[in-house]
């Protein structure tokens, strides 16, 4: 069941449930496209009809951002929870290790996705991950070339959004993949080079916060948030 949540629709999913999903998309044919929407997202969403259509065609939208779960609250169409992407691409690959399934990475500074293959072997023992590439390329083709080339089952593209996902519309099919998940900034995250926010910041609900307080430079982004929940308020007062 999808949950409509200011114009982008939502998988009411648990992160097992969601999990399932990925392994089952795993098994056919693709592309399939696992996008993470957080709020910013969304707000993306109704201003640029080309996203918004990427978004609603993909096989798994998970909400990443528990300004979605608050919104979906008002708009009285309550989400099982937050999923957070990193977290399901963890859980994911825990699932996947040691099946032969093979993970590219995709995205981030030169070294990054290097890095993040390394601590994610060492994570989940069993995993093949069988390739990187970072994400500041000009040209698309050499970087399908390399996916294609590396057989990947799984791909994690992490250029951060929209063009992540509009990359992987572009190109899904021509890399031959079957599952593809736009992680924004998780490839820092994996490698170590930007930390998550310690766990009573996930649990009250305040990651954002968290990394607010680590990257001050992100408040002009940030600030369009409460606009968000309320716009959830006049859609709900609007019926
Ligand atoms: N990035 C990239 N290529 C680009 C622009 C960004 O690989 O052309 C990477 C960037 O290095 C970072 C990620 O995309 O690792 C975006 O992270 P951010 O946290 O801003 O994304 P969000 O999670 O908010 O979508």
């Amino acid at each position: 069941m999808r949950v409509e949540v200011l114009g982008v629709a939502f998988d009411d999913l648990t992160l097992d449930e969601a999990v399932g999903r990925g392994l089952e998309l795993l098994e056919q044919e693709g592309p399939h496209l696992v996008v993470t929407p957080n709020p910013e997202i969304v707000q993306r969403a109704n201003q640029d009809p080309e996203f918004s259509e990427i978004l609603s065609k993909a096989d798994l939208v998970i909400p990443d951002g528990v300004g979605v779960i608050y919104a979906a609250k008002i708009l009285g169409r309550p989400l099982k929870g937050r999923v957070a992407g990193i977290d399901y691409a963890a859980a994911l690959l825990d699932r996947i290790a040691g099946t032969g399934k093979r993970l590219f990475l995709l995205g981030a500074a030169p070294g990054v996705a290097e890095q993040a293959a390394a601590n994610l072997q060492a994570a989940h023992p069993g995993l093949v991950v069988c390739g990187t590439h970072d994400g500041y390329f000009k040209e698309d083709g050499p970087v399908v070339d390399a996916i294609r080339a590396a057989k990947a089952d799984i791909v994690f593209v992490c250029l951060g959004f929209p063009k992540q996902e509009k990359w992987i519309a572009a190109n899904g099919t021509a890399a031959g993949a079957r599952l593809y998940i736009g992680l924004g900034g998780s490839l820092d995250v994996f490698a170590g080079k930007v930390e998550r926010a310690p766990e009573r910041f996930q649990k009250l609900g305040l990651e954002w916060l968290y990394r607010l307080m680590k990257e001050p430079s992100r408040i002009g982004r940030m600030a369009k948030l409460p606009l968000f929940l309320v716009s959830a308020v006049g859609a709900r007062l609007r019926g």
